[in-house]
């Protein structure tokens, strides 16, 4: 049994509380671990070390491009512990290994993307309207920013926080899922490994209620990057604002995949599929809600049904599992709760709808890929965020039916649309209000191509040119090369 300290000051510090909490591995039931229970004064520990790292360290005195290639070096390091990192994944999330290992190579591309850029980010010199002046523009750090993420994809979502505000020149303090700390804990710990000074990764663990909200609340903390569910996100945005902090938040969805009578049916079937039954549904960009042209309803969904009856459960971590477990018991009853709510709806169950057996040996929470027909747009099923694996499938006459039900929920995180007419396929990503639009594919992401929510689903932007915006405030200065002083009442 594993039990782990946080990582403040490139140090294992031991939790003030004296307390750890339990680390269970969603597939076998079985605690693996221990992760310190944080509380205040370890978040002001870790705030002051990453104040103290960006102002006074290292880091405040390197170039931006030796910070790039610091960032470029992580990622090697990063690397090369990518296998491990997944395996430590897998333990605490109950994602599939294949899944979690691809992942876990990726994300070192946020470190080579961000440190490229680093060097990158130029000022301006605005053509001004007063003589004998010279104005230029510089981008500096915000300051020490929190960065909080959920249990689905830890390290993923923390790449995509942790590279542009390193590459802007900020430090950070992590509080990572309590559910899945283990990963991020290594993570920091690779980068003194990889040369990052001190002090600028820092990971506080524990409740989010606790060491989230002191994390948020913090005077030193000026910027707030969040992903997690939309209440929790709200609950962060109120307390952000009171001090004026910076934030970006990326939340929930429920996302419309939208199958029109032109797509080609094999793909449109593996896009559904994957939108819903992949991570057994615990994915931000699920396809929750399948939309289908009322004139091929029927078949479509006999086909569905007939795929994702061969999906395997299996242990995460074996090649040919295709379905794992929830990766925990609230979810669990979350999920389960959904299908019973959808049921006294009247939407109709074609497939699964209850607790799965599980493989032999198995003692995690696994739910049976589960398939309502006859949704209507308004009810519970179609407009709340279940994440699992529950698809709302709903009949559509046209295109601007399609368009009114998937822009009818408060979320706008992603859509997909199936079709091979070129025009329907242009129209529908410009009428159709989500930060993420795939035609003819579904769930892909990259470090190039920003990646955020409409309404609900949240604000800002990460990945791609514009996210190290995100972690900057821009200066403007003013040089005065002209003669004497003028009348120091009148404003130039
Ligand atoms: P969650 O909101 O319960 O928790 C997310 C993180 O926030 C955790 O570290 C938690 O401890 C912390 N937290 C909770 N309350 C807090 C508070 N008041 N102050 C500060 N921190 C607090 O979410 P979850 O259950 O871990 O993850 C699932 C949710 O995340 C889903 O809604 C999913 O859609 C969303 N998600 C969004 C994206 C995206 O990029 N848009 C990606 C993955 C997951």
């Amino acid at each position: 049994m594993k039990r782990y300290s946080m990582f403040i000051d490139g140090e294992w510090v031991n939790p003030s509380s004296g307390r750890w909490l339990d680390s269970v591995n969603p597939y076998s039931g079985e605690k693996w671990a221990e992760i310190p229970l944080g509380n205040q004064q370890d978040v002001d520990q870790a705030v002051q070390a990453a104040e103290r790292a960006m102002r006074q360290g290292a880091w405040s005195r390197m170039t931006p491009s030796q910070r790039g290639q610091a960032l470029v070096r992580f990622a090697d390091v990063l690397l090369e512990h990518a296998p491990r990192l997944a395996e430590i994944e897998v333990r605490d999330n109950g994602k599939l290994y294949a899944e979690m290992s691809n992942q876990c190579k990726y994300l070192v591309e946020w470190f080579r993307y961000f440190g490229g850029l680093a060097d990158k980010v130029q000022g301006t010199v605005p053509p001004i309207d007063k003589p004998n002046v010279l104005n230029f523009t510089r981008y500096e750090p915000i300051g020490v920013t929190a960065c909080i993420t959920p249990w689905n994809s830890p390290l993923l979502l923390l790449a995509w926080k942790v590279a542009p505000a390193l590459a802007a020149g900020n430090a950070v303090v992590i509080k990572p899922s309590e559910y899945t700390s283990a990963s991020t804990l290594e993570f920091a710990a690779l980068a003194v490994q990889a040369g990052l000074p001190a002090g600028l990764i820092n990971v506080v663990t524990g409740l989010g209620s606790d060491v989230g909200e002191a994390l948020v609340t913090h005077p030193l903390v000026r910027k707030v990057a969040f992903t997690g569910g939309e209440s929790g996100g709200r609950r962060v945005n109120v307390a952000a604002a009171a001090d004026f902090k910076h934030v970006t938040l990326e939340l929930g969805g429920k996302s419309a995949n939208i199958v029109f009578e032109d797509a080609r049916i094999e793909d449109a079937l593996s896009g559904a599929i994957s939108g819903i039954f992949a991570a057994s549904g615990q994915t931000c960009i699920a396809g929750s809600r399948l939309l289908v042209h009322e004139s091929i309803h029927d078949v479509f969904v006999e086909k569905l049904v007939a795929l994702a009856s061969t999906a395997r459960f299996g242990d995460p971590m074996s090649p040919d599992t295709q379905l794992g477990p929830i990766t925990t018991e609230q979810q669990f009853r979350k999920v389960l709760d959904y299908i019973e709510i959808a049921k006294n709806e009247g939407a109709h169950c074609v497939m699964g709808g209850a607790v799965a057996q599980g493989p032999e040996g198995a003692k995690g929470f696994f739910v049976q890929p589960t398939i309502f027909v006859n949704v209507t747009p308004d009810m519970r099923i179609a407009q709340e965020e279940v994440f699992g694996p529950v698809l709302s499938v709903i009949k559509f006459k046209d295109d601007d039916d399609a368009v009114r039900i998937a822009n009818g929920t408060q979320y706008g995180l992603a859509a997909g649309v199936w079709t091979e007419n070129l025009r329907r396929a242009v129209d529908m990503s410009n009428r159709l209000v989500a930060g993420t639009v795939w035609v003819n594919t579904y769930r892909s992401t990259s470090y190039t191509s920003p990646f955020g929510g409409f309404k609900s689903s949240g604000m800002g932007r990460e990945n791609g040119l514009d996210a190290i915006h995100d972690y900057l405030q821009v200066k403007s200065v003013w040089i005065y090369t002209g003669g004497p002083a003028a009348n120091p009442y009148i404003r130039r």
